[in-house]
């Protein structure tokens, strides 16, 4: 199937071809075409989607368990944040089955998916 993003797209307004580009958000790489005169943008469809449903993830606080299991402690990750991860990064071609922790903060861990993380942080692409 070819992708909406192999055509070219032509402002309306101005009637001349957009340029295409890539912004990073939240981690996100969202493509979009943008007009060259007036610098209207449209984003590409299916990298919206995925934006929106990661924000409305990303408003859900889950409460989870912290078990021990021999010298360790565990914690259950939700399901819909590991479906969401598996296809995003299925997206991204960077599936990694070994995630990074680390103490953030007194009473903040984060668990990373990706192992490129930092150089990927708020870099425009
Ligand atoms: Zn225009």
């Amino acid at each position: 199937m070819k992708d909406i993003f192999d055509t070219n797209v032509l402002c309306n307004k101005c009637n001349i071809k957009t340029n295409k580009a890539a912004i990073l958000k939240d981690g996100f790489r969202l493509r979009y075409f943008e007009c060259p005169k007036c610098t209207q943008r449209w984003y590409h469809p299916s990298d919206i989607k995925e934006y929106e449903e990661f924000k409305i993830l990303k408003q859900r606080i889950f409460s989870v368990k912290l078990r021990m299991v021999g010298n360790s402690f565990s914690v259950t990750i939700p399901r819909e944040i590991i479906e969401f991860e598996e296809r995003f990064t299925q997206l991204e071609k960077e599936i990694d089955q070994i995630m990074r922790l680390s103490l953030d903060e007194p009473g903040k861990i984060c668990l990373y998916f990706k192992k490129d993380l930092e150089e990927e942080n708020g870099k425009e692409r």
